[in-house]
């Protein structure tokens, strides 16, 4: 592997993937370091149905497996690692990629967003065993089943709605009296017969780690105090996701919630660093959006590259 890249981008989801996929067609011969979680968030995705091209849908992992080929087939090349640092205010910009040295005239950080967890050790022990972050992967298997939603955001809404389809009744906990999702999702909801509410309320545990499966909840009404035990078979969290800046924090611009601030397509706040899918996108966070804005960000560069600017060219050091 070379040390000196014209173009790396970290994350292999479609934003990532796609980046590749521009970069290797533009003959940028480009490096994509891929994490533990390879293929992002549509890995843990059964069907999607709203990826344009498919019209009867394609499974999640297919579809990261025909975008991965296809950034390969024009020469991308992949290698797994971890990313510990980066120096971006060096020319050329410096990554520290398991215990390698990498430097590269352009960065495409297209590393994602996690799902936020509620913290408890019974829901870590569980996810996968009747605890989910994802409807649209679990929720076929909770037919006529009693359910939780957690949060009151346009997500828990709106898996809520989807999980309805199996469910024979969702419940909402959410922590405050008022909702935090949007009025046409919140509409929809409250009008949906098989949805109730549990207002002011927290889960405090998750039962019960002894059988290995989800029987319950322990919940805390937030005003009273007040304890109760709720028999359920599934429990979805769905209070937001964080997204995957910790590495770049301090080096680039980013809001109050850690997603990296773009301008101008991709551009971020360090000349030849671009951004692209749910790092960067707290409102979308669609594959196909993301896909959109991998390809951004990939154009971004190349213009980057046959433009460099000199005050920046002027910085550059000797020491790759
Ligand atoms: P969000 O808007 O940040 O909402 C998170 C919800 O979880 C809030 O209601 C919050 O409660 C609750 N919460 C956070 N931490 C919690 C904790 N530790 N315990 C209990 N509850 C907790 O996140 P989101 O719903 O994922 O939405 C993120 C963005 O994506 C939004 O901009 C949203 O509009 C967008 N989105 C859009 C769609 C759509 O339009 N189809 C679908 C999904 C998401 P508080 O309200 O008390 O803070």
């Amino acid at each position: 592997m070379s040390p000196h890249r014209n173009v790396t981008i970290i994350g292999s989801g479609p934003a990532g993937l796609t980046a590749a996929l521009y970069a290797a067609r533009a003959n940028l011969k480009p490096l994509l370091i891929e994490g533990i979680e390879a293929g992002g968030q549509l890995m843990l995705t059964t069907m999607v149905e709203n990826f344009p091209g498919f019209r009867d849908g394609i499974m999640g992992p297919e579809l990261m497996a025909e975008m991965r080929a296809q950034a390969e087939r024009f020469g991308t090349e992949i290698i797994q690692g971890n990313v510990t640092n980066v120096e971006l205010s060096r020319r050329p910009l410096k990554l520290e990629v398991s215990d390698h040295l990498l430097y590269t005239e352009t960065l495409i950080i297209a590393t994602g967003a996690t799902s936020r967890l509620l913290g408890l050790p019974s829901e870590r022990k569980l996810l996968g065993h009747g605890v989910s972050t994802c409807a649209t992967c679990d929720g076929f298997f909770f037919r006529e089943k009693p359910i939780m939603v957690v949060g009151g955001g346009d997500s828990a809404m709106e898996e809520a709605t989807f999980l309805t389809k199996f469910a024979s009744k969702v419940t909402i906990v959410h922590r405050r009296d008022t909702l935090r999702a949007s009025k046409i999702m919140q509409d929809k909801a409250f009008e949906n017969p098989k949805i109730d509410f549990a207002w002011n309320s927290e889960i405090e545990d998750i039962l019960d780690m002894t059988k290995g499966f989800v029987t319950g909840v322990l919940m805390r009404d937030t005003i009273t105090g007040e304890r109760t035990e709720l028999p359920v078979d599934g429990v979805f969290i769905a209070i937001g996701h964080t997204p995957n800046t910790a590495l770049f924090r301090g080096q680039l611009e980013m809001d109050a919630n850690g997603y990296i601030i773009t301008h101008q397509g991709t551009h971020t706040s360090v000349p030849g660093v671009f951004a692209c899918g749910d790092v960067q996108d707290h409102i979308y966070r669609q594959a196909i959006t993301a896909a959109g804005t991998g390809c951004m960000a990939a154009i971004d560069a190349e213009h980057y590259l046959d433009h460099i600017p000199e005050d920046v060219n002027a910085e550059l050091t000797e020491e790759a």
